[in-house]
């Protein structure tokens, strides 16, 4: 009976070493940590995998990765520097969009900085900012 508590012990204490090491590779950039974790749930039977249930990184890398580029979207958004056809985030000189080529801007007739298309004049030289998307009436006036 002792026997199979023993092998039950040995087994449990690998499995929770192992466990350690996977969840490890899902929260540590570096395999320091990686090796370092697995190294104190060896060494030290389920009082190791104890003390890395505190010591580990609080979230998996993914949701960092994740949250990192939901904080990029959110500033975009901020901004306004979004493509409103495919919703790519675009930068605030882009002409048009590079992932879909919809149109953002419309380049100065005078300097060729670019317009956002709500802007009346061009802030670089004070030209008058013309609109021919813009005007669904001059349209109609062709035909
Ligand atoms: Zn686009
Ligand atoms: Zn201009």
């Amino acid at each position: 009976m002792l026997v199979i508590i023993q092998v039950f012990a040995v087994a449990l204490w690998l499995a929770l070493a192992y466990w350690v090491y996977q969840d490890s590779r899902r929260r540590f950039e570096n395999s320091g940590g990686i090796v370092g974790s697995t190294l104190i749930a060896l060494v030290l039977p389920f009082l190791g995998a104890l003390i890395y249930l505190f010591i580990r990184p609080p979230e998996y890398l993914t949701d960092a990765h994740d949250r990192e580029l939901e904080t990029l979207a959110l500033e975009a958004q901020v901004e306004g520097l979004r493509c409103p056809e495919c919703e790519a985030v675009v930068g605030p000189r882009f002409l048009v969009c590079p992932m879909c080529t919809a149109p953002l801007r419309e380049p100065c007739r005078r300097c060729s900085e670019p317009l956002d298309p709500a802007w009346q004049v061009c802030p670089y030289c004070a030209a008058a900012a013309s609109h021919p998307t813009s005007h669904p009436s001059q349209e109609t006036c062709i035909s």
